[in-house]
């Protein structure tokens, strides 16, 4: 009777804890289940994390291959180009002309005209264009205290005596000396050409130096010039008589016949440039074989007479600093012209 009941209970009871134990283990399984997939979830998270961060490193190790090669890159050009191109001024085509009846001269370096020469002799290998070009210039004459009327040579072995340097011009209206005119724009002529790269070798840099036109040109080539360009201005007897011309040795010049080629290429391109630059009167190539200055040079050599200074409309532009600056210009134009040219 009682015992019934009492296993009745007992199996309830057992029933009951069972199911309980069921429950509690069913709650503990999900939990553990819950668990673990929270801290699967979280792995793949910081998995992915951890991928995204090597992907990010490997776009910042490519960005910086590609950097450190574009850095490369850029160096190697740098090496490459020169440290400072010259401005190449747009050269005009050279039209090689000869005045047929030069101007008289009244007191810049004397000289006499040999005549036009049309025949040009084979050029000579020039290093192509860049920094580094040696130019010499020659600012002409001298301060009038300065004796320069002992004689020298005409030429390398000449016999002929011309004065070591001649006093030169003024202007008629400036009252500018020309050594002084001379003096100023090849100064100018120096920064121009010295900020484009060029190594200027100047025969005076003042007006108190004795020194020859033979010594000039001597001292230019034993400098390392590659040509030699000398900087005058003009005078006539007519006040009429403006514009600029250039002086180059003719190709039966005792003395530098092998410079005429590169000779006439130089005083072609640089007044053209000048005349360009200045808009003076473009008075050609002339052709001179006395001048000392020239038949003592061992390099491409030519005389810019930059205007006349007894020309009214010349003289004053010249004396004007500002317009000296822009003669300059065209002077440095026309050698980066010359230089540009060389390479073709
Ligand atoms: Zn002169």
């Amino acid at each position: 009777m009682y015992r019934k009941p009492l296993t009745k209970l007992f199996i309830v009871i057992g029933s009951l804890c069972t199911a309980f134990a069921l429950v509690c283990c069913t709650i503990a399984f999900v939990r553990m289940f819950l668990a673990s997939s929270e801290t699967r979830k979280g792995q793949e998270t910081l998995e992915a994390q951890i991928e995204e961060m090597e992907e990010m490193k490997k776009e910042i190790k490519k960005a910086e291959k590609r950097e450190k090669k574009r850095l490369e890159e850029e160096e190697e050009k740098i090496k490459q180009e020169p440290e400072e191109t010259p401005y190449v001024h747009p050269s005009k085509t050279p039209t090689p002309t000869a005045s047929p009846t030069p101007t008289p001269l009244s007191s810049n370096e004397e000289g006499t005209v040999s005549g036009p020469s049309e025949n040009k002799r084979e050029e000579r290998e020039q290093a192509a264009t860049g920094t580094g070009h040696v130019v010499g210039i020659d600012p002409g004459h001298q301060g009038p205290h300065v004796d320069m009327s002992d004689t020298e040579p005409n030429g390398p072995g000449s016999t002929e005596m011309k004065a070591k340097a001649t006093a030169g011009t003024s202007g008629a209206y400036s009252g500018l000396g020309e050594y002084q005119l001379n003096l100023d724009v090849s100064l100018r002529v120096q920064q121009i050409l010295q900020d484009r790269g060029y190594r200027v070798v100047m025969t005076r840099t003042d007006n108190d130096t004795a020194i020859s036109n033979a010594e000039r040109a001597l001292l230019a080539a034993d400098e390392g010039a590659e040509i030699y360009v000398r900087i005058h201005a003009n005078g006539s007897d007519d006040h009429g008589v403006q514009g600029a011309l250039s002086m180059c040795p003719s190709q039966d010049n005792p003395y530098v016949s092998e410079l005429y080629g590169e000779s006439l290429r130089l005083s072609q391109g640089l007044l053209d440039a000048y005349c360009a630059a200045t808009g003076f009167e473009n008075r050609g190539v002339q052709f001179y074989d006395n001048m000392t200055g020239i038949n003592w040079s061992r390099v491409p050599v030519t005389i810019l007479e930059m205007g006349f200074m007894t020309n009214e409309h010349d003289d004053l532009a010249m004396a004007d600093a500002g317009f000296q600056q822009t003669m300059a210009e065209g002077i440095a134009d026309g050698i980066d012209a010359y230089f540009a040219g060389s390479g073709q």
